[in-house]
């Protein structure tokens, strides 16, 4: 396809229809061959079937995907240079850790296929188990080996569905880490799907956001906490507060704005275009409690009685009544600043350009 680096993922215009059901809903991606990419959604998205098309176990209904100038659309599955790591690791129980992570390469007669797949063991840094039974290793290390089984003939892409969804909390933190360094070691293209944020938050270059189908939003972890671009982004990708506001007047510089009743201001440049009736969205750690009297020029902000406070270790979340019976969440380093107490009264502020603005009559519920 032109326009695409050679080994891009390109998926255009797929879709997926069960019966009536769409479960894709006509996807337009370009993953960049090296990057790690996670496609992120809650459970029934659509993140599995979309991966089991780019593995050539689905068929899509319509669209095309390519790997470079190669349609693939219709190669069949161990034609194309794509791997798949899913949950259950599947590892053959009667060989020994080398001649699993062997195997491949010694079907498709591949000579030097021990230092090859000795060299795969000691990117995930097994090397050591080598001759030792899967059932004599740890989950966290089964992974890890099927994870060496899969780069071992260094394809396009590597599909990964939910590998660390069987692993504790801890030992999943660290295997994120862990598959990033690979990653970024052997250089090939991952797609990852989870329905975790702080896991695709962590690992991935670039996030797609999936909803019932579509894709909602396409970029980096910063970008989609910063910036989401719909309400669905905005809570998926973390806590938010969503205020509904309507627009009062725009100069070059700043949009000013009524959020019931209260002046407010956001930078103009970020405005939906068109859109009057707006969310505006603040995230909960963009919020301070200011002392009354020294708001700074600027500030937007607001006043409201504090409703709950919880302790979180390196912060304090707390819950402030809002005038109009909502409730925002605020949530402060424990640096030394003072700390609001229950039931007291408190004014919030935070900077017109930390915010984020969406066009609430396209996007109505929060
Ligand atoms: P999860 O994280 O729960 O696996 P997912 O985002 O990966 O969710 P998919 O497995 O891709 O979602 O499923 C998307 C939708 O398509 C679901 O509603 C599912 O029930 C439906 N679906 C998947 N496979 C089939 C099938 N073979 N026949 C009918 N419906 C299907």
């Amino acid at each position: 396809m032109a326009g695409h680096a050679s080994g891009d993922l390109v998926l255009s215009g797929v879709s997926r229809v069960y019966d009536t059901f769409t479960a894709v809903d006509n996807i337009d991606l370009v993953i960049p061959q090296g990057s790690f990419f996670a496609l992120l959604g809650p459970s029934g998205c659509g993140k599995t079937t979309t991966l089991r098309m780019v593995a050539g176990l689905e068929q899509p209904t319509a669209g095309t995907i390519s790997i470079g100038d190669h349609d693939i659309t219709a190669t069949k599955p161990y034609q194309r240079n794509v791997n798949t790591v899913f949950q259950n690791y599947a590892l053959f129980p009667h060989l020994d850790i080398l001649d699993n992570v062997a195997f491949g390469l010694r079907q498709r007669g591949v000579k030097d296929w021990k230092p090859k797949a000795m060299e795969a063991l000691e990117l995930v840094e097994l090397a050591h188990v080598a001759k030792k039974k899967p059932t004599q290793l740890s989950g966290g290390m089964q992974q890890r080996v099927a994870l060496a089984r899969a780069v071992v003939n260094r394809p396009d892409v590597l599909l990964l569905d939910e590998p660390l969804g069987a692993l504790d909390l801890k030992l999943r933190r660290q295997m994120q880490i862990e598959l990033k360094r690979i990653q970024q070691e052997v250089g090939l293209t991952f797609v990852h799907v989870t329905h975790d944020q702080e896991e695709a938050m962590t690992m991935a270059d670039t996030i797609a956001v999936m909803n019932a189908g579509k894709l909602q939003q396409v970029g980096d972890p910063g970008t989609l906490y910063e910036k989401p671009e719909s309400t669905f982004a905005a809570n998926f990708l973390g806590q938010s507060n969503l205020l509904r506001a309507t627009v009062k007047g725009v100069s070059a510089e700043i949009a000013s704005l009524d959020v019931h009743g209260i002046p407010m201001t956001v930078p103009a440049a970020s405005l939906p275009g068109g859109a009057s009736e707006l969310w505006l969205g603040i995230r909960p750690e963009k919020v301070r409690i200011i002392s009354e009297g020294t708001e700074a020029a600027g500030l937007n902000t607001l006043r409201g009685e504090v409703t709950d406070v919880s302790f979180l270790g390196v912060a304090t979340q707390y819950l402030i009544a809002m005038p109009w019976g909502r409730e925002l969440t605020v949530v402060q380093q424990n640096d030394g600043m003072p700390r609001a107490a229950l039931g007291s009264n408190v004014c919030l502020g935070w900077v017109p350009a930390n915010s984020f603005v969406l066009d609430a009559s396209q996007d109505a519920d929060a």
